[in-house]
């Protein structure tokens, strides 16, 4: 058993929780030590198993905003699985040591966005690792209600991936793929291996991956895509143009790369003051229906469904464990696919 969570010289249970500190400390995140927080009514104490590094995470460490600013001191983390360690009160439908996963926004529930079914919108939503304390810790609460079991079928490690699959389904709602629709996804890291596959589940009858580096290329072949190119030689028009790269340059290729009639959408996040230059004439003349995805908004489940059935292959998709001691390592080099980070180990129950 790893005793991670400790009693402190004043009695207080104490954990591990890697933290962003703002501005003055750019670059790495703080591996402190905290209290263990504890659940109010409502509300659920889940023992972290994996969390994975979101390229957001990467974004808020080099001092640029994630999806929702932060301010530091703040634990990091978002996309995470665990096993519920307590519960608060009137809290009925968890078990102590079931396998969870948990949304990760959360929206006030009474404003106009909320009222009109889109919570992903509202002012005041709370993000989990940007506004409040997130997984890179031995323990996170959350609220039960947005617990999800994990199915047996179902990985902790696959699990750890549920949240980032269902931003992908929220990007793929907006992009609006029909069978025998053509599909280009601009980048083929986590998301846009992820995207093929979901492109070829929604009956896309030709899939082009656009993105430079060659394994990627071929990892994306592999995962479902027709063709791999690199952007410096791609050449064609496609129906639906989702850019997962988040730059200027691949922005303005998906609208380059956009047939008539094409919905474009912007899943990558580019950095706050990028620009690109349009044509709205070139926008007209094609009837272009140009929009993006924002985090994601009633999602979760079906996520967790696809992963279940087996639909979406996970296994080239994550490329590298590291334990909480080495999160930085995360924030050194570049590295292609997703860092997942292990909390605790599989047999590792404690109780705070
Ligand atoms: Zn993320
Ligand atoms: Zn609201």
């Amino acid at each position: 058993m790893s005793l991670s969570v400790e009693n402190s010289p004043r009695g207080q249970q104490t954990m591990r929780a890697a933290r962003f500190h703002g501005k003055q400390q750019l670059g790495h995140l703080s591996l402190d030590v905290v209290p263990v927080p504890q659940p109010g009514p409502g509300e659920a104490l889940v023992q972290v198993r994996y969390c994975g590094i979101c390229g957001t995470d990467t974004h808020i460490v080099q001092g640029l905003p994630g999806s929702l600013p932060v301010v530091g001191p703040r634990t990091l983390g978002h996309e995470f699985s665990g096993r519920v360690a307590a519960v608060g009160d009137g809290v009925g439908h968890l078990e102590i040591g079931q396998r969870v996963t948990s949304d990760v926004n959360f929206s006030c529930g009474h404003c106009a966005a909320c009222y009109r079914g889109n919570p992903h919108l509202c002012p005041d939503m709370l993000g989990v690792g940007t506004a409040i304390d997130g997984a890179f810790a031995d323990y996170i609460v959350v609220p039960a209600a947005a617990c999800h079991p994990i199915p047996d079928q179902v990985s902790d490690e696959q699990a750890a991936l549920v949240e980032p699959l269902s931003c992908c389904l929220h990007g793929m709602d907006r992009l609006s793929v029909r069978l025998g629709d053509t599909v280009a996804i601009i980048g083929a890291g986590t998301i846009g291996l992820i995207m093929v596959q979901l492109a070829r589940q929604a009956g896309a009858v030709h899939i082009t991956a656009v993105e430079p580096h060659p394994h990627q290329r071929q990892l994306a072949l592999q995962l479902g895509a027709n063709q791999a190119v690199d952007p410096s030689h791609v050449e064609g028009a496609w129906d639906k143009v989702i850019d997962c790269a988040g730059t200027p340059d691949s922005a303005a290729l998906a609208l380059r790369l956009a047939a008539r009639g094409a919905t474009v959408v912007f899943f990558g996040l580019t950095r706050p003051d990028d620009e690109i230059g349009l044509r709205p004439y070139e926008v007209f003349q094609k009837e272009l229906t140009i929009t993006s995805s924002f985090v994601n908004p009633h999602t979760f489940g079906r996520a967790l469904s696809l992963l279940a059935s087996g639909g979406i292959r996970t296994s080239a998709l994550i490329t590298r464990v590291l334990p909480l001691d080495h999160i930085n390592d995360a924030f050194g080099q570049p590295h292609p696919g997703k860092t997942l980070v292990e909390v605790s180990a599989a047999d590792d129950r404690s109780n705070p």
